[in-house]
């Protein structure tokens, strides 16, 4: 089995996300507010134009578009993996969202499980990544790519696998306000 950036993200919410989905398979019926926003807006004319002209900006020499990626733990799709002046590699990602002055973790999450695989296919490096928020006017933003967020992801990737081919119910989240408007709160010990 592998896991998608998605199932970190939750496991990040809360760890029993990860029993109650993949162990215990109870569906989550409600909106999911950790959910990675994927914004496929990209038949945009406008947004088009504006690639290549981010592209142009960054200093790109190679690009690689709409990219699925796996290793032994983890897949995903990169809407962009660009090859920088200075030999490393680049995830860009496009966001049907606006800039709210920060990155949220989910999405900088994303970026790092994205860097893992970019190295494990490319080789190279990753040091940095992107996203183009599409409702702010194509903003673009980047975001540091350390040797330690990756491990992280790492981390974590074995920490979600572990739970569910072990069946084991993991510790609640430190943060108790999340349980107020949890799906699961019926069923779970907290
Ligand atoms: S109720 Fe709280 S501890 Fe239980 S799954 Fe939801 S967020 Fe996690």
């Amino acid at each position: 089995m592998t896991l998608t950036p998605s199932h970190l993200i939750e496991y990040l919410y809360c760890p029993r996300f990860t029993y109650f989905e993949y162990v215990l398979r109870v569906p989550q019926y409600e909106a999911d507010n950790y959910q990675v926003m994927r914004g496929r807006a990209l038949h945009d004319d406008r947004l088009e134009q504006n690639k290549n002209y981010l592209r142009r900006r960054l200093g790109v020499v190679d690009k690689q578009l709409d990219q699925y990626l796996t290793n032994d733990l983890l897949r995903g799709r990169v809407d962009e993996v660009l090859k920088l002046a200075d030999g490393t590699w680049a995830p860009l990602d496009y966001k049907f969202a606006e800039w709210k002055d920060t990155v949220y973790e989910t999405y900088r999450t994303q970026l790092y499980c994205y860097a893992w695989l970019i190295e494990d296919n490319l080789g190279g490096e990753v040091k940095r990544g992107f996203i183009v928020y599409t409702r702010s006017r194509n903003k673009m933003v980047e975001v540091p790519v350390a040797r330690a967020n990756i491990d992280d992801v790492k981390r974590v990737a074995a920490a979600v696998l572990d739970i569910i081919s072990r069946n084991v119910y993991p510790k609640a989240t430190r943060y108790k306000s999340r349980c107020v408007t949890c799906t699961y709160r019926k069923i779970c010990t907290q």
